[in-house]
């Protein structure tokens, strides 16, 4: 049964490699801040940007991003940096054209019970990462990606990015759980995006540092060079000084653990 290909722990194809460490702006603003942020990233070794050209906003009076535009500007940065773009599709029709320039489709939280999105990029060779939904259980989460491969596409890593709980201090509640449990069930990378799971740029550092510690096998985190001037989620933004500080002590710590403590 393909349901296994999934959830069968002996698929993992366990890696002594660097994390996977995913950082660029909540979205694609304009060409000039994709430029700085590449440049940047290249210069530390990062190899994965991240920008948002479709933008799920809970408001629909927020910018919804630049579409088509964006895509564009997240193209020539592909060919100026040779970064690989991560970013997300929210429609099964804008798949096509944005093939050629993304590396990583990112399928949103709100999106993750989006079956008929799911299929499609299923149906594509191109990796996944699937985030899971903001009150999903991890079943429910799993058996999303699940829907991903049954069509043939297996390629996925999954990304915790935080759930809906009572508490109000942060954006939400980051289910560290979740990440030796996916470990332990699946052969599946599993990422951690402590931006959107805090919602507050004061925790992110010590929230990336307990995903390492807690077995992720990397990060996804929103930086932009001026954060309270971001287009969106600013407030959980690291400016690029932070950014450095936290992705150096997570090589680190990353390091020791797959290392020394394994
Ligand atoms: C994002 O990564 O910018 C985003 C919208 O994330 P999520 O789907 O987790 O809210
Ligand atoms: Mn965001």
């Amino acid at each position: 049964m393909k349901l296994k290909k999934i959830t069968k722990k002996d698929t993992i194809k366990k890696s002594n490699v660097d994390p996977i460490i995913i950082a660029g702006p909540c979205s694609v603003e304009n060409f000039q801040l994709m430029d700085m942020t590449a440049a940047f990233l290249t210069n530390l070794g990062v190899k994965y940007l991240r920008g948002g050209a479709f933008k799920p906003r809970t408001s629909p009076y927020s910018f919804q991003g630049l579409k088509e535009e964006g895509i564009d500007i997240l193209k020539e940065i592909r060919e100026k940096y040779g970064l690989k773009i991560v970013s997300e599709i929210m429609d099964a029709r804008d798949l096509d054209s944005a093939l050629d320039v993304i590396d990583i489709i990112q399928i949103g939280s709100r999106n993750m019970y989006n079956y008929t999105l799911l299929k499609e990029v299923g149906k594509t060779k191109k990796k996944v990462l699937l985030k899971r939904g903001m009150a999903a259980t991890i079943e429910e989460w799993l058996n999303a990606a699940e829907y991903i491969a049954l069509e043939g596409n297996d390629d996925i890593i999954l990304c915790e990015r935080g759930i809906r709980t009572f508490e109000t201090y942060t954006r939400n509640t980051l289910d560290l759980n979740c990440v030796p449990v996916v470990k332990q069930k699946t052969g599946l990378k599993i990422i951690v995006d402590p931006s959107h799971g805090t919602g507050r740029r004061e925790l992110v550092k010590s929230m990336s540092l307990a995903s390492i510690s807690a077995g992720a096998d990397g990060l996804i985190l929103e930086i932009h060079p001026e954060p309270d001037k971001a287009v969106s989620d600013g407030f959980q933004s690291l400016n690029f000084k932070e950014f450095e500080n936290v992705y150096h002590q997570v090589l680190k710590l990353y390091n020791i653990i797959n290392t020394e403590l394994k």
